[in-house]
């Protein structure tokens, strides 16, 4: 038990501390910056963030989520960002324990913030993190269930790429514009990796269903036509693969699922 809630906190800053990376990478690499240059700064005076203002949340606090020099309010969305992916990291541990799914867990979550800061932002959906976070899972899909479960994972990944790709070439056509982005086909290849083919198309349904109101939102509102589909798709990729039994159970589906 001790040695549970040790762990949880342990997963939690370390989360904080990878939440806060993510977000660097997620606002800086689609503007083709350097993740390290120039250190990070504060928006409106520029002044250079000393290591004790780089400290995730606790700086925040602390400096009561002002600048240290021009007092200018700091943007609540990051220290959000941090918590988030540390609640998701411990959750991990607290849902699974060391397992292939705890790991699984993680990496999504990873992508997760990933897609949420860079596709929100920016509108583009980073390829590393998403080759990285594939190969990280079809690696554990070879050392805990093996060879056989190792290929069919590449074969859904595959099927669902094709399928994406498609869904994606006929859209283009159908309304004269583009239709999903390739972030989004390259997302959904992972979901293929992760889930294989069922519970992939599950996850895309419900990605559709959760960006439905913010796509409504946006035409009216703002009279923006440019839905950022990635996070609605990947926060669907996590609540899928948090209920995967009972989804499973629900379409009463084949008897090995990856
Ligand atoms: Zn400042």
């Amino acid at each position: 038990m001790l040695l549970d809630i040790y762990i949880i906190v342990l997963l939690f800053v370390f989360g904080l501390v990878m939440g806060s990376f993510f977000t660097v990478v997620g606002s800086r690499v689609p503007k083709g910056e350097s993740i390290v240059k120039p250190r990070s700064h504060c928006d409106y005076c520029h002044h250079e963030l000393r290591w004790y203002e780089l400290i995730p949340v606790l700086s925040y606090v602390i400096q009561f989520g002002r600048c240290s020099k021009c007092h200018k309010k700091l943007s609540l969305i990051y220290p959000l960002i941090e918590l988030l992916n540390g609640f998701l990291y411990s959750l991990s541990y607290a849902l699974y324990g060391f397992s292939y799914e705890m790991i699984a867990f993680m990496v999504i979550s990873s992508i997760l913030i990933l897609v949420f800061v860079s596709d929100f932002e920016h509108m583009i959906i980073l390829d590393e993190p998403l080759i990285i976070g594939s190969v990280i899972i079809l690696l554990l899909k070879l050392y805990y269930f093996g060879f056989k479960t190792f290929t069919t994972s590449i074969y859904s990944g595959l099927i669902m790429f094709v399928f994406m790709l498609l869904v994606k070439l006929i859209g283009d056509k159908v309304f004269r514009r583009e239709s999903l982005g390739g972030g989004d086909v390259k997302l959904v290849t992972f979901f293929g990796f992760v889930f294989g083919v069922r519970l992939s198309f599950v996850s895309v349904v419900f990605g559709s269903f959760f960006a439905f109101p913010y796509a409504i939102y946006l035409s009216l509102a703002r009279k923006d036509r440019e839905v950022p589909f990635g996070p609605f798709l990947i926060l669907a990729l996590l609540i899928v693969f948090i209920y995967m039994d009972s989804i499973k159970n629900l379409l009463n589906m084949f008897v090995y699922g990856f």
